[in-house]
């Protein structure tokens, strides 16, 4: 699909903030295109804290509002909480049939998904095993268990008709092949990873547009982002 032809785009991600580091000026993006974004975050977020001071119950209530706010200042529409437990999380059966349920209940054409695999050649932040986990689950969603109407039928009954995807683009991998310009959106990128404030410091601000440019400057972009397109025929 051509951009111009993309209407609504889900991210779906393990934790708060995954979303922004990964793909935020992709987003920023695609919501002032007109597009309508949804965000599904998995997770809890219940264990990103070394705050001796903090309880699981405040930090998950925290983390919920940094990720509205993300999502408010990138345009994102909606912002769905899955809620399984942080650090937990394994491509289980219901995982993947909460993940088929939003993208029947939003009809993407385009998913934007983590990495399901296991990369020796990158570092262990991005394979954190929630992030593997609620790929292989958002994998498993898109094709075949949104699409195929004898898949749940549980949701086919609260009225969640099958729904094709037609894109996947997956972040965090090492093997990028398509790149989204970013200059215009990178510093609303920034300020969207700033909403994280239990997660992350002013670090960013440096580390971002390093990171833009290297994906960028092979591609005679000023910043990028990269992802790896699967086309679904
Ligand atoms: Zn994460």
């Amino acid at each position: 699909m051509e951009w111009d032809e993309l209407q609504r785009a889900m991210v779906v991600f393990a934790h708060p903030d995954d979303a922004e580091f990964g793909s935020a000026g992709t987003i920023a993006k695609l919501a002032r295109d007109g597009k309508e974004v949804v965000y599904v975050v998995v997770t809890d977020g219940s264990k990103g804290s070394s705050d001796v001071n903090i309880i699981s119950e405040q930090l998950i209530l925290t983390r919920q509002q940094e990720q509205r706010e993300a999502g408010r200042v990138l345009g994102v529409n909606q912002v769905e909480f899955l809620g399984f437990p942080d650090g937990m999380l394994e491509p289980s059966m219901e995982v993947r049939k909460a993940i088929t349920a939003s993208i029947r209940k939003h009809k993407p054409d385009l998913v934007i998904s983590q990495s399901p695999l296991r990369d020796l050649s990158l570092g262990v932040f991005v394979q954190h095993p929630d992030h593997l986990a609620a790929a292989e689950a958002t994998f498993a969603a898109v094709y075949p268990c949104a699409r195929d109407r004898m898949t749940f039928p549980e949701l086919l009954a609260q009225g969640l008709e099958p729904h094709a995807v037609h894109e996947l683009w997956v972040v965090g991998t090492a093997q990028p092949d398509h790149f989204i310009d970013i200059t215009d959106t990178l510093e609303t990128k920034v300020e969207a990873l700033l909403a994280h404030e239990s997660q992350v410091g002013e670090r960013v601000k440096e580390m971002i547009p390093q990171r833009a440019k290297s994906l960028g400057e092979p591609h005679a972009m000023e910043y990028a982002e990269g992802f790896r397109r699967i086309q679904i025929p």
